[in-house]
């Protein structure tokens, strides 16, 4: 019998958590409500007292983060080509315009040297991403930002359980997004929050978060924004409430499955094969995913086949992601191939293999075994 169908990624939900969903499901109040409260108040104390809202992605509060900063037409935001793609939509989606800077190859991150010489008058932000959770370089980054005072909104939707020189992703910096996406560290099934500096900016938040709606009393109601319907339910707030308290273990088991990734991929003789791994970080990443850089120079099948070959070992694996610029969309506003050779080179190469809490010593075994048989069998000679 064939081992069983490997995915790159798997939520945890332990029986406590789905006692507790279904308890919601019976309460008589399923929508917004004490669970939201109790889970924000959580997520709260988790970033140091820091104000908290959670909503119904990890894109929408991005978007909020720019028109609470007011960033609209005629502004840019600087940010990554090597992102999920919501990074940049949400600067258009509220009439800004993004600049794009390539990213550092070893990092994967926005390479932070390109990042001043981007800054126009125009410029009012920069939206960095933690790919993989590796952290972006805070104290790089906001001196940068300080210097020529720029908001930041960090796309920290990866990065839930990371930190930086000891401190929390979140308890420090300016907006700070997560995503609670099934995919991340930490899941609402689909969910997001915002950390923000003041409770006026969570008092927008909120407006923006419902409809514009604010409410006083038993029947006042005034609105004087345009809000949109990006409210989290109670029960996936009862999921995130019943994930918290798994938060270390989970990044300690992805870290320790990370290790065994590069003591396997960091023989001599794999080494050969070009792989580029990943910045073998065990302080600061939470190992939201662990990506190799194919060496597409040496082998004579594409990414694609790569994957087509893994899966029919029985491994799923993932892209994250193409360049943002080269999409359609992108194209259209003006950006082509070769603007940003780094971001593309990775865009066309990078593979997620399978790393998520439950998986075991032996099945990353059973990763890096298959997958240095399809390269070392499709190297030019
Ligand atoms: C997941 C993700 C998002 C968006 O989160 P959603 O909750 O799916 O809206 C944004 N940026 C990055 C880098 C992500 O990985």
């Amino acid at each position: 019998m064939s081992a069983p169908f490997l995915p790159f990624t798997r939520p945890t939900i332990d029986d406590e958590t789905i006692a507790g969903v279904a308890e919601v499901l019976r309460s008589g109040w399923i929508t917004s409500g004490p669970q939201v409260k109790a889970f924000e108040a959580k997520l709260s104390e988790y970033v140091g007292g820091r104000p908290v809202r959670v909503f119904n992605s990890g894109t929408c509060t991005m978007e909020i983060a720019l028109r609470i900063a007011g960033i609209g037409p005629g502004r840019e935001v600087i940010t990554t080509p090597l992102s999920w793609v919501a990074t940049s939509n949400v600067v258009l989606d509220v009439g800004a315009k993004p600049v794009f800077v390539d990213i550092d190859p070893l990092t994967r991150n926005l390479d932070l040297d390109r990042v001043e010489a981007a800054i126009t008058p125009a410029t009012r932000a920069i939206i960095p991403v933690d790919l993989s959770g590796l952290p972006v370089d805070r104290d790089r980054l906001y001196a940068i930002a300080q210097r020529h005072k720029l908001r930041v909104i960090e796309d920290a939707a990866q990065s839930f359980g990371s930190s930086w020189k000891g401190r929390r992703i979140g308890a420090i910096g300016d907006f700070v997004s997560f995503s609670f996406h099934a995919n991340k560290n930490l899941t609402t099934i689909e969910g997001g929050c915002l950390v923000m500096n003041d409770e006026r900016e969570a008092k927008l938040a909120e407006q923006y978060r419902l409809q514009g709606v604010v409410r006083t009393g038993y029947d006042g109601m005034e609105v004087e924004l345009v809000g949109g319907k990006y409210n989290l339910t109670d029960v996936a707030a009862r999921v995130g409430l019943g994930q918290l308290p798994h938060l270390e273990t989970f990044t300690t088991k992805r870290r320790e499955l990370a290790r065994l990734y590069f003591e396997l991929l960091g023989t001599p003789s794999v080494r050969a094969l070009g792989l580029r791994l990943p910045v073998a970080d065990f302080t600061h990443s939470n190992w939201h995913m662990f990506q190799v850089v194919l060496p597409e120079e040496r082998l004579t099948i594409k990414r694609a086949d790569v994957m087509a070959k893994l899966h029919a070992a029985g491994i799923g694996t993932g892209v994250h992601y193409p360049a943002i610029h080269l999409f359609a969309l992108y194209r259209r506003l003006g950006w082509k191939d070769g603007d940003f050779p780094n971001a593309e080179y990775a865009g066309r190469n990078i593979l997620t293999l399978p790393l998520f809490p439950s998986l075991t010593p032996a099945d990353v075994e059973r990763v890096v075994d298959a997958l240095v048989t399809v390269l070392t069998a499709h190297l030019k000679p």
